[in-house]
C-alpha cells in the first residue's frame, strides 16, 4: 500500500481543475493495482471526465444549475448547504486501475478535481493498492 498527498488550489466558488499529471506522479513506478483518488472535504469531489473546456464550463453550469443557491436546512448553520450538495452530487473518489504504474485511463479520460465552496486549499489522498 503507497499513499500519497497533495494539493490543490482552487480559485473561484465552482471550478474543475485538472490533476491528472499530479496523481500520475503520486503513483509508484513499479505499483500495479488499483489507484484510488480521494478528496477529504464535504465541499468538493473528484470525476473521471474528459478535460475539454467547453464541457468543463457545461459540468461547472450543470452543477450550479442542479442545486439552487439558496433555500436549504444546512444554510441555517454555515450557509453553504448549496456546495455540500453539489459536492455529493460529484462523490469524493474515483478508482483508476494501474499497471506498472501507468494509469489505465481511456484517451479522452483525465481525473478532474471539482471545487464546490472555493476558493480553497484542498488535500487529496491518493492511494495504490
Ligand atoms: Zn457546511
Amino acid at each position: 500500500m503507497t499513499m500519497r498527498r497533495f494539493n490543490v488550489e482552487t480559485g473561484s466558488r465552482t471550478e474543475v481543475v485538472d490533476i491528472t499529471e499530479t496523481v500520475r506522479e503520486a503513483v509508484p513506478e513499479d505499483a500495479t493495482g488499483v489507484c484510488t483518488v480521494f478528496v477529504k472535504h464535504t465541499t468538493a469531489g473528484v470525476v473521471v471526465q474528459e478535460n475539454e473546456t467547453n464541457l468543463v464550463n457545461d459540468i461547472e453550469n450543470f452543477l450550479n444549475d442542479l442545486v439552487p443557491d439558496e433555500g436549504h436546512a444546512h444554510d441555517a448553520l454555515d450557509g453553504n448547504a448549496d456546495s455540500h450538495l453539489r459536492a455529493t452530487l460529484v462523490g469524493s473518489d474515483v478508482s483508476v486501475p494501474v499497471e506498472d504504474g501507468e494509469l489505465a485511463l481511456g484517451t479522452w479520460q483525465s481525473v478532474l478535481f471539482v471545487e464546490c465552496d472555493g476558493p480553497r486549499r484542498r488535500e487529496v489522498v491518493v492511494d495504490v493498492a
